[in-house]
């Protein structure tokens, strides 16, 4: 073909992080057949989905059977129920307020988050390193550049704003993947003090919200001045394990403006041209995760995976093994002993404990020598893991 091609994706970095683990580990298995591997690398959740949001998509399900209750193609922007259910969350759980006219539901936060850069011009843009790799690559892709904050242990992995005047696009995840670090509220206003003196925007990724349980932000609209410059960007995924019936929400101001331009008005505009909305099955679900039973019943699953932070934390400190998260997030970062790089920690741990955990350095340069485990896995296998670490370390 003569045709140009989007010649952005040369410049991605070739994304082998999870391909190499899953390669190194798969070659362990076939020359160890006897001995069973543990992940703690997954970043899946393990546990069914709540009996509550089974019972909504079995309804759902029966009316789509039905002539009078049967619907074809959703709202692009979801339907009112689901809408005014996660605007109700904020009321009432956050005590934030946002209106169902603010909230686009869509099939999960990655492709909000990927879909943004649509609606966004040519800025700076300044992403965390370490970070989840989606802020990155989606910018590189459409051919803007990037530049980095360093998150390190100097900063508790919270890069603080630049000391310039420059308007930026500043992608923030709080609860941190991989770092499981946490903004406070000062902290966070910080940020929103820097994007309103500026004009920024900040893009902030709240898919771990629903794992703090210390008196810290769970949104960015908990500080004062953030509906003058905040994109919220969040998912069904972690919080009642829909990684697989994917929903997730973008919540845009409707007063967002940019000079002319309002966000909410173009983000809707832009999910009406290229999106067709979530099934209203998943909708229906994902109604019932904001119920009072729904709520209760996601916070047990989130639960569980957080004793299995515990577990892990508790060991690790045990060992004077330095990490951050495992509290308010279902990562733990650690930092790896005894001098190894994150790639050789990893062959360390999978050869003499069997466990597969993830390589700082794959999520950012400023990731070497720290190492990611995740709680999503059974209760059964974190134990056996934190007995095997308990031995090796
Ligand atoms: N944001 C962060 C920080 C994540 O870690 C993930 C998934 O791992 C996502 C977004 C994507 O979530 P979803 O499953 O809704 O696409």
């Amino acid at each position: 073909m003569k045709i140009k091609v989007n010649e952005n994706f040369g410049n991605l970095k070739p994304n082998y992080l999870f391909s190499e683990t899953a390669q190194k580990a798969r070659k362990y298995r076939a020359e160890h057949p006897d001995q069973k591997v543990i992940s703690l690398g997954i970043g899946d959740v393990t546990q069914p989905l709540a009996p509550v949001v089974i019972e909504a998509m079995q309804k759902a399900v029966l009316e789509m059977g039905v002539k009078e209750t049967f619907r074809g193609y959703a709202p692009e922007y979801g339907y009112d129920f689901i809408r005014e259910a996660i605007a109700g969350y904020y009321v009432n759980k956050l005590n934030i307020a946002v209106k169902a006219n603010e909230v686009f539901v869509g099939d999960g936060a990655k492709s909000d988050l990927g879909n943004i850069v649509d609606i966004l011009g040519d800025n700076r843009i300044l992403i965390p390193d370490p970070v989840y790799p989606v802020y990155m690559d989606s910018n590189i892709m459409s051919g803007r550049s990037v530049t980095l904050l360093p998150a390190t242990a100097e900063n508790n992995f919270l890069p603080t704003p630049p000391d310039d005047d420059i308007p930026s696009v500043v992608y923030l995840c709080s609860p941190n993947n991989p770092t499981g670090a946490v903004y406070d509220y000062d902290k966070l206003k910080k940020w929103v003090d820097y994007a309103k003196k500026t004009g920024s925007l900040i893009i902030f990724d709240s898919a771990y919200e629903s794992y703090i349980r210390e008196d810290l932000p769970h949104s960015i609209f908990a500080i004062e001045g953030a509906r003058d410059c905040a994109i919220e960007i969040n998912s069904l995924s972690k919080m009642a394990g829909f990684t697989g019936t994917r929903m997730g929400y973008t919540v845009i101001p409707e007063t967002l403006t940019s000079g002319e331009f309002n966000l909410n008005k173009m983000w809707a505009r832009r999910q009406a041209t290229k999106f067709n909305g979530v099934p209203y099955v998943v909708q229906r679900a994902g109604e019932a995760v904001f119920t009072e039973r729904g709520l209760k019943e996601c916070k047990d699953l989130v639960d569980y995976y957080l004793e299995n932070a515990k577990l892990i934390a508790e060991l690790l400190e045990k060992k004077g093994v330095w990490f951050t998260g495992g509290v308010n997030s279902p990562y733990i970062w650690l930092k790896c002993p005894d001098g190894f790089d994150s790639w050789s920690f990893f062959d360390y741990l999978l050869e003499k404990a069997q466990i597969i955990g993830t390589p700082g350095v794959g999520f950012g340069a400023n990731g070497e020598g720290y190492f990611r485990l995740t709680s999503f896995g059974s209760r059964e296998n974190t134990l056996e893991a934190v007995a095997r670490l308990d031995k090796l370390l």
